[in-house]
């Protein structure tokens, strides 16, 4: 193993299951974390006595509602929503809502617990919370879907605000669901305050913060690479997904003069040996973003790439990988496949995307591992600095927010380096972990028995 043995860890682990059954993601979450956290934890008497990994892995509390909408044809539907509010040691809880038709609390959860790792190491006052709802955007009309966003934030308003809790896009929650959401929330509480972030540019959104996610999980690589005297310059890319972290993680990785050669949905992948250029990748994106279509259309508009149904892109061979769809979706064997065609870094964009053995396998074999607390932190970095707009009552440029992400994730990668170097490799996982962890630690040991 990766790590020694720690009885402290397994004794702690069972608790935890025991605790929260059936759980399994929230397990896996939690389990990553602790495998770093835990040996700093028993060196330090004030965290162990503070009982402090018990206290972070339960959620300041978990709101359950109802949300109930009629459909086109005038049917009652009912679905479920939930919003995690995890932690807000070091800020108003700060995190995205997910629709999609598997969300469960489990889900939920560990989004929740990971987000206040990432939000910490941002450097930004924000706390950690997910939210969403079990209700799939796919396939319903734009009627549909605002019903359900101003259903939905119905109940959800009087538990957010500026001060106290901001939610986001996630999975099936972007500009169109956030403008819904937003719209909703002003005309219920009759004030026009950042309670949520990703909002359209006319009405107190940030400029970069689509773009935000993508650029920042590359700009993590290049600052990985940099480290060790290498560059993205040159790249072959894998990227799976095709929604809008994939989508800026392709433009950014091509900007910085990398080939990305594969994309993905959750039906199958497109390789492109040419490589997916500004051109086609405007194609891909009018096609899932605006026509809400499969990637599997790709091949019919450039012929010459070839489409695999049903398989993940991770067989294609490439310099770096960027896991940018959803939770395990970078398995072990995957994983040993990436590393036999000589992969050198993977970045994760998407949440928990790569599976707790196949994380250890990149560790054990030294491959650079960015964890997604550490690469797509950009996303979240990106509201904090709308956030910041909107108290200020500004609006900065382009090549501002640019400018400040871009040392928000050299920042990140730093505190990673600082935490993470062992005998001259940077397990950027144990650094990722620590450093988040003990801002949000000494917040909480600070305030006492709470
Ligand atoms: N859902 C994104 C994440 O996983 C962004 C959250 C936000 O902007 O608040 O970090």
């Amino acid at each position: 193993p990766w790590i020694e043995p720690c009885s402290e860890l397994e004794c702690f682990m069972r608790g935890l299951e025991r605790r929260n059954p059936g759980q399994t993601e929230f397990h896996q979450a939690v389990r990553e974390f602790a495998e770093s956290v835990m040996p700093y934890v028993l060196e330090n008497p004030k965290y162990e006595k503070a009982q402090i990994l018990e206290r972070m892995t339960e959620p300041d509390r978990v709101i359950i509602f109802r949300v109930t909408w009629e459909d086109d044809e005038g049917n009652v539907r009912v679905n479920r929503a939930w919003r995690v509010q995890f932690n807000n040691s070091i800020g108003p809880y700060k995190g995205g809502l997910r629709f999609h038709p598997e969300v469960t609390l489990d889900t939920l959860k560990f989004l929740g617990f990971e987000q206040t790792f990432k939000n910490s190491l941002t450097g930004l006052p924000m706390g950690g919370a997910k939210g969403g709802a079990n209700f799939n955007p796919k396939g319903k009309s734009d009627r549909e879907v605002m019903r359900f966003c101003q259903s939905l934030m119905t109940e959800l308003n009087r538990h957010i605000g500026e001060d106290t809790d901001v939610p986001a896009g996630d999975i099936g929650v972007g500009s169109r669901e956030i403008s819904f959401l937003f719209g909703q929330y002003k005309r219920l509480q009759n004030r026009f305050v950042g309670a949520l972030t990703g909002k359209g540019i006319a009405f107190g959104g940030s400029l970069i913060r689509t773009e935000a996610t993508g650029y920042g999980c590359v700009y993590f690589c290049e600052n990985m690479l940099n480290h060790v005297g290498d560059s993205v310059q040159g790249k072959t890319c894998v990227v799976s997904g095709s929604g809008n972290v994939a989508t800026y993680a392709v433009e950014k990785a091509t900007q910085l003069g990398a080939k990305a050669v594969a994309m993905s949905d959750s039906s199958g992948f497109i390789h492109d040996p040419d490589g997916i250029d500004a051109e086609k990748l405007a194609f891909i994106q009018e096609l899932k973003q605006v026509k809400r279509g499969r990637i599997s259309e790709y091949v019919v508009q450039f012929p010459h790439a070839t489409y695999h149904s049903g398989e993940r892109p991770w067989t294609i061979p490439c310099d770096l990988a960027f896991p940018c769809a959803t939770q395990n979706e970078l398995n072990l064997s995957e994983a040993n496949v990436l590393m036999r065609n000589g992969v050198k870094a993977v970045s994760e964009g998407a949440n928990m995307p790569t599976e707790l053995d196949a994380v250890h396998a990149f560790l054990q074999a030294k491959v650079m591992f960015a964890p997604a607390k550490a690469a797509n932190a950009g996303g979240v970095a990106v509201s904090g600095l709308e956030q910041s707009q909107n108290s200020l009552r500004m609006a900065w440029s382009r090549e501002e927010v640019d400018k400040r992400l871009q040392g928000i994730m050299h920042d990140i990668h730093s505190k990673c380096v600082q935490h993470g170097v062992e005998n001259g490799f940077v397990n950027y996982v144990k650094g990722a972990n620590l450093a988040g962890f003990i801002k949000v630690a000494d917040a909480m040991c600070a305030y006492g028995i709470v």
